[in-house]
């Protein structure tokens, strides 16, 4: 299988599928899940992905409206909720393509409202509750509980969830994880004394999930980097949900060389060889999100062979040391991330060695890098990012 030249992102849909099930079983019977798929489904493609989940969720989180309309636009039907702020100038967007945003001040939730009942429509909110994150939410005290209920009373909008967000469940020590959740509880209970309740209360990430906090009994849960086989941290446990990564990266070779000693490798020579070697050049760099800070470190695998990087990561290329895979040739398929036979590179060794966050990799992989996905190890769709067209600049 060769579906690309140069480089291609493999996304594994049956992992997918597999982590959301490993996901399932470790969640109380009651509790629903939320799908994670925003920044694109963390490069791994947002469609493709929430088509791939959709029978174990009862929604989706994105960043952005304009995230959440490219899956209205794909048929997904079900609740979408954008986890950050929505401007106020995309509230009748909202309403149209009932899009759920997060609100926590008084006059956003008012002008939504406004909004809706000149539609003729309600408009679905879910409280953004800032129980320690400092980044959005109301804070969890009777001031705002006040204001949830004046919001309560608003015509045109239903208060269907709240939710908080954890700063650091993915440590070990889990005392500030226990502060914000009963910061988030405890702002229920006042809810609760103005007669204000919230149909889906939702805090835990895929931390709290895999680490099976007491959290995951709400209504709810928000299961992001999970979906895609990686732990959020190497704190957390991994015996109670097994994770399988979903996505590889693939290149060939395009050149094999041997060069001697004294020859220097890539900018600046970093890498001078000391002996007679073998070089494979492969055709990715860091503007396909391949971090150049892997230079002289990472490595990839060739013939399931380790192969290590000589000098730096360029833009659309970077050298190899293939002296002891004698077999090695131009053409041969080469893995950046993933497994070939017994040797396999995790998004976590490359974050690990480039002193990055494996995250940000994965979100990182870049529009130059079609996305070929798979299930039952067969091609079964694509996306080609680069193939885009420009507005304003004409057309041939
Ligand atoms: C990104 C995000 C998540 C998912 O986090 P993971 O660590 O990927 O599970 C959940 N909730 C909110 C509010 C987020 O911003």
């Amino acid at each position: 299988m060769k579906p690309y030249s140069r480089v291609y992102a493999a996304i594994n849909l049956d992992a997918v599928t597999a982590n959301m099930k490993a996901m399932r079983d470790n969640l109380p019977p009651s509790t629903a899940m939320m799908g994670v798929v925003k920044t694109d489904g963390y490069g791994h493609g947002a469609v493709p992905v929430a088509r791939t989940i959709d029978p174990y969720v009862e929604g989706y989180a994105v960043a952005s409206i304009d995230e959440g309309i490219i899956l209205r636009r794909h048929g997904i039907r079900k609740m979408i909720l954008i986890l950050g702020v929505t401007h106020e100038s995309r509230f009748e967007e909202l309403v149209h393509y009932d899009i759920r945003p997060a609100m926590f001040r008084y006059e956003e939730v008012r002008k939504l409202s406004d909004t809706a009942v000149k539609m003729g429509k309600k408009a679905n909110i879910h409280l953004a509750v800032d129980t320690g994150m400092n980044r959005i939410g109301m804070k969890p005290d009777e001031r705002s509980a006040d204001m949830v209920y004046r919001m309560s009373r608003l015509g045109g909008v239903c208060i269907e969830g709240m939710f908080t967000h954890f700063a650091k469940a993915d440590e070990l020590d889990k005392t500030a994880y226990t502060a914000q959740y009963r910061a988030y509880t405890d702002f229920v209970d006042m809810l609760s004394a103005r007669d204000v309740t919230i149909p889906i209360r939702h805090c835990s990430n895929s931390a709290g999930i895999v680490e099976s906090l007491e959290s995951n009994g709400l209504d709810m849960v928000r299961a992001g980097i999970s979906i895609y086989g990686l732990y959020p941290s190497d704190e957390v446990g991994r015996d109670a949900v097994k994770l399988m990564p979903a996505m590889e990266l693939k290149s060939f070779i395009t050149y094999i060389k041997t060069i001697e000693p004294g020859d220097q490798v890539s900018y600046g020579g970093t890498f001078v060889a000391d002996r007679t070697m073998r070089v494979a050049t492969i055709p990715v760099g860091y503007g396909d999100g391949y971090l150049r800070s892997l230079s002289g470190k990472g490595s990839v695998l060739v013939r399931g062979q380790r192969a290590r990087i000589l000098g730096r990561v360029c833009m659309d290329q970077f050298m190899v040391d293939v002296t002891d895979i004698p077999d090695a040739s131009e053409d041969d398929k080469v893995t950046l991330i993933g497994r070939d036979g017994e040797e396999c590179i995790s998004v976590e060794e490359l974050a690990e060695i480039s002193g990055g966050f494996h995250y940000e990799i994965i979100c990182g992989i870049g529009k130059r890098v079609p996305r070929v996905y798979l299930r039952d190890n067969r091609i079964i769709g694509k996306k080609d990012y680069f193939n885009d067209i420009y507005e304003g600049f004409g057309y041939m």
